[in-house]
Formats: structure tokens, sequence, C-alpha cells
């Protein structure tokens, strides 16, 4: 199952583009935009919403921007203000 992401963003501090998605524990993460074949990140359809579940490295197509972006430290102290809409993406 392939998962189509409609709501990219641009990361605020270095300009990739990400987008947000919520993992099963409730926190928002923002993910790189552009799925890769060794990626630590799943991201699925669960009740509409947009969800990351964190792997083993190699086991998913995605990864955290936390791991690529060169100011995660301002990630993890700013508030996630973005929003993954519900209806912003879709299942294909
Ligand atoms: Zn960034």
């Amino acid at each position: 199952m392939s998962v189509t992401i409609r709501n990219i963003v641009r990361c605020r501090t270095c300009g990739a583009e990400i987008f947000w998605a919520t993992t099963r524990d409730g926190k928002r993460i923002p993910i790189d935009a552009v799925p890769v074949s060794n990626g630590n990140v799943l991201i699925e359809s669960v009740n509409g919403m947009c969800t990351a579940t964190v792997v083993g490295a190699g086991g998913g197509e995605y990864v955290s921007h936390f791991m690529t972006c060169p100011h995660a430290a301002w990630h993890r102290k700013s508030p996630a203000e973005d929003r993954c809409v519900e209806g912003s993406w879709v299942v294909s």
C-alpha cells in the first residue's frame, strides 16, 4: 500500500520539503517528503489520520526530518504548528 502525501510543506529552517504525521502515541513529527529505500518510518492511514510508525532502520519508506535537518534541535523545541490535515492526503 502506498500513500500519496498531499500536504507537503517546507521546513521553516532548512527549506526541505516535509510533511507532518502523528505517531501512535500522539506526537507530531516532521517527515521528509521524499521516500527513501532505507528509511525508519512507515506512513499509514489509521482512522483517517496520517500516522507514522517508527521501525528499524531500513524497514520504512520514509525518514524523520529530525534525522536529516541541520536544525533538528529547533524542531524539538518548537511546537508543531503545521498540521497533517485530515483529507489532505489519500491512500492509493
Ligand atoms: Zn529542516
